[in-house]
């Protein structure tokens, strides 16, 4: 997983093009069992990959918190939710609350999220490669396959299943 890890930027980088042109053609023609063929994808993906050999997302981007994500983790923390927001988390240029720095600070050196029952949604649905509508986050899925091994195998396997 590790070397993997180290050339997945430039694996990403490699296939950007003809990512970016792949996700022009699914937007203008989504197929209508699109939802159907990415849950399988992301079901046999996940399958094969143990998040707690990566945790790759954790380490080098973080999650935006909502109101509700931290409301129940400050809950969890017994903590004031403002204290929460002031220990931990900082408001970026889209305003919105995301970690102070990363690796994230709830991540333990084996990989374990010390908060995983009450994490961040924006964790919870990561890569969002099983997301209904699949072709409307494009831009985000772009980004994605540069971090999460997962979910560069997803659109590669994504793109055979679905050709153009
Ligand atoms: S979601 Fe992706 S980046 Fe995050 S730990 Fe799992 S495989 Fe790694
Ligand atoms: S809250 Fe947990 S799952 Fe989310 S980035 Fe931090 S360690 Fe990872």
């Amino acid at each position: 997983m590790e070397e993997f890890l180290k050339q997945l930027p430039g694996m990403a980088k490699e296939k950007h093009a003809e990512n970016k042109k792949y996700f022009v053609k699914l937007k203008k023609k989504p197929p209508k069992n699109l939802d159907y063929v990415m849950q399988g994808l992301h079901d046999a993906e996940f399958k094969r990959t143990d998040c707690l050999e990566c945790a790759n997302c954790c380490k080098t981007t973080g999650p935006l918190f909502t109101t509700a994500d931290t409301e129940r983790i400050s809950k969890y923390l017994k903590l004031k939710p403002q204290k929460f927001i002031e220990t931990y988390l900082r408001v970026d240029e889209d305003n919105d609350h995301v970690l102070q720095q990363v690796p994230c600070v709830f991540l333990d050196s084996d990989n374990y999220c010390s908060i995983y029952h009450v994490r961040p949604k924006a964790c919870k649905e990561f890569p969002h490669t099983d997301r209904k509508k699949f072709h409307q986050i494009d831009n985000l899925t772009l980004k994605n396959v540069a971090i999460c091994p997962a979910a560069y195998r997803i659109v590669e396997e994504m793109k055979k299943k679905i050709a153009f």
